[in-house]
């Protein structure tokens, strides 16, 4: 006798990641023709189950493409797979800075070998270490700090963050109702994240042995500029722990960081190096070339300014690790 179907079973993992998607603006689709793509028409499209191997998981699929949207901006939303060239090896760094912060946001809720991509760059994901954005001169790295601070914005936040922490829940519940079994369920890939700092930034897990005594953007008054509050100096490390900083490694806010570099009334540099200077309405400004301040040069990397000890007062009184420092690491990618 047959009986009347009035509900079905769905998988709570991939329930939560199918509606983070939906939230966040985007559809997906299983299908029989691709393993992972993005149509550029708001839909996702993800081999069935039946192409899948046994540590494939949906959620993290769907993931691991939402970290692709966060690499590549809001705009790649329009575009096929989000723009990147799959066919070749011409976007594997963008494929990295990927990997890097699927990881980076994984960790942080105790999801980084759960949630762990199964594709070839494998072998990339589980050897980036502690920390994965610790060498800011790659630019995968810079791509993936952009990144992370995207995921604070709409359309991904608070979405994905929802996400995650429901998926570490259902992990942490179902992990200790795992059976045994040949293949270990992925749930026993969960691991405690680590606490909250008490600013209420990211813990700074990469960052062991290291305090707010020692990080560059702890001013002399004991204002954390990226807490913005007061911070003891013996607190252990947040996330955004940096020591120090080298102004010729960087050089962001003589380049695409800010838009002009205004020169004040009685600001030498009009007048000893005046081929160097632009006239607007009502101010003057250095030129530009190539979205950077032409009196910047990079030798090998290193930058440094030609025009040093005539800079303008501007450029004189922009402070090394505060607050406007900041504001230039962070839209390079240098900082978090
Ligand atoms: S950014 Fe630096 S000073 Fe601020 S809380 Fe983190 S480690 Fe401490
Ligand atoms: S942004 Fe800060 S660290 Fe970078 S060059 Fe400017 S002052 Fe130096």
């Amino acid at each position: 006798m047959s009986r009347e179907l009035r509900h079905c079973y769905r998988d709570p993992l991939s329930e939560v990641w199918l509606a983070a998607a939906y939230r966040i603006g985007l559809r997906v689709q299983r299908c029989e023709d691709a393993f992972a793509h993005s149509d550029g028409k708001g839909t996702i499209h993800i081999a069935s189950s039946a192409h899948l191997d046994a540590d494939d998981c949906l959620a993290q699929m769907i993931f691991h493409e939402l970290c692709h949207s966060l690499i590549e901006g809001p705009d790649s939303f329009a575009r096929e797979d989000w723009g990147l060239d799959n066919s070749s090896h011409h976007d594997d760094e963008r494929e990295h800075a990927t990997l890097r912060l699927q990881a980076c946001l994984a960790a942080r809720y105790g999801l980084r070998e759960l949630l762990a991509p199964t594709t070839d760059f494998r072998s990339f994901f589980d050897a980036l270490g502690r920390d994965p954005l610790a060498d800011r001169s790659d630019h995968s790295v810079q791509l993936a700090i952009m990144g992370l601070r995207r995921s604070d914005t709409n359309p991904w936040w608070p979405h994905l963050g929802k996400a995650l922490q429901s998926s570490a829940d259902i992990a942490q519940i179902a992990a200790g109702w795992a059976a045994p079994s040949s293949l270990p369920v992925l749930y026993r890939l969960y691991r405690s994240p680590p606490g909250a700092h008490p600013t209420g930034l990211p813990a700074g897990r990469a960052h062991d042995g290291e305090d707010c005594s020692r990080c560059a953007w702890r001013a002399a008054d004991g204002t954390c500029f990226q807490a913005q509050q007061p911070v003891d100096a013996a607190l252990p490390a947040c996330e955004r722990f940096e020591a120090a900083f080298d102004c010729q490694d960087c050089g962001a806010c003589c380049r695409e960081a800010y838009h002009s570099v205004t020169i004040a009334e009685g600001d030498p540099v009009a007048i000893r190096h005046p081929s160097l200077v632009v006239h607007r309405e009502s101010y003057s400004e250095i030129a530009r070339e190539d979205g950077h301040c032409v009196a910047l040069q990079n030798q090998a990397g290193r930058y440094s300014c030609t025009i040093y000890e005539d800079r303008p007062t501007c450029c004189r009184e922009f402070e090394n690790a505060g607050e406007h420092c900041l504001t230039a690491r962070r839209r390079v990618g240098l900082s978090l």
